[in-house]
């Protein structure tokens, strides 16, 4: 095949504990799955919960620096944990769930929260807010085999060394395998999938300069910093 220019790299991700790496093929994002963060967001915690996606290429390692980026002010984290599938499917039954993850790992889904309210006040997409450059740091990937399926596990952050977010995956609304089940209603899940699956309460600014660590019990931690002015 010959294309025009040259492809770039799959988006990939490190694996804990090895060399090879995780190929990114989209990410999927849930949003309002803890009640307590529908609840500091305004937001009516009977309403189901939601999706957006975020490109492959947002995904960002550990350990990197990142630029502010130049079209908000109010920049924020919002610590997840995300699912990493390894075996697709549609319509997927909550039963059968946990059969198509292949490893788990900790993220933060990036905000620009100006530019989201101004979205959502004017009945717009999230996609200027949630889908930006740099929008999805991610831990090394830890394989099922390792962590087994997580479902009560503490899930936190902190922004130079002061805890910000703290709460427990067992809050979740939709817990993992609902998750897979009514994404694969909508999307023919394949390997590679990203899952953001929602971020509890205490989600705040970050600033430039700002050194962020992130983890979930059982999992490797994140650590990123947003590059000085
Ligand atoms: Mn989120």
């Amino acid at each position: 095949m010959t294309f025009v220019f040259e492809p770039p790299p799959p988006a990939s991700v490190a694996i804990a504990g090895s060399d090879a790496r995780f190929p990114v093929r989209r990410i999927f994002c849930v949003g309002r799955n803890y009640a307590e963060h529908i609840r500091e967001m305004g937001n009516d915690p009977n309403e189901q919960p939601l999706f957006f996606t975020k490109p492959a290429d947002a995904v960002v390692e550990n350990g990197a620096a990142i630029p502010y980026p130049p079209n908000t002010a109010d920049w924020h984290h919002e610590v997840e944990l995300v699912i990493a599938i390894g075996k697709g499917g549609a319509s997927i039954e909550e039963t059968a769930a946990l059969d198509h993850i292949w490893g788990y790992g900790v993220g933060v889904d990036l905000t620009l929260r100006d530019r989201q309210a101004e979205a959502k006040k004017g009945g717009k997409p999230w996609d200027v807010a949630k889908a930006a450059d740099n929008g999805a740091p991610i831990s090394a990937l830890t394989p099922v085999q390792v962590c087994g399926h997580l479902s009560d596990a503490r899930i936190w952050l902190s922004v130079n060394g002061e805890t910000r977010q703290d709460a427990n995956l067992n809050q979740m609304i939709w817990r993992t395998p609902a998750i897979i089940a009514s994404l694969s209603r909508n999307w023919a899940l394949k390997p590679g999938d990203l899952i953001f699956t929602g971020s509890p309460a205490g989600v705040g600014p970050i600033q430039r300069g700002d050194a962020i660590t992130c983890g979930v019990e059982g999992l490797n931690e994140l650590r990123f910093s947003v590059l000085p002015a």
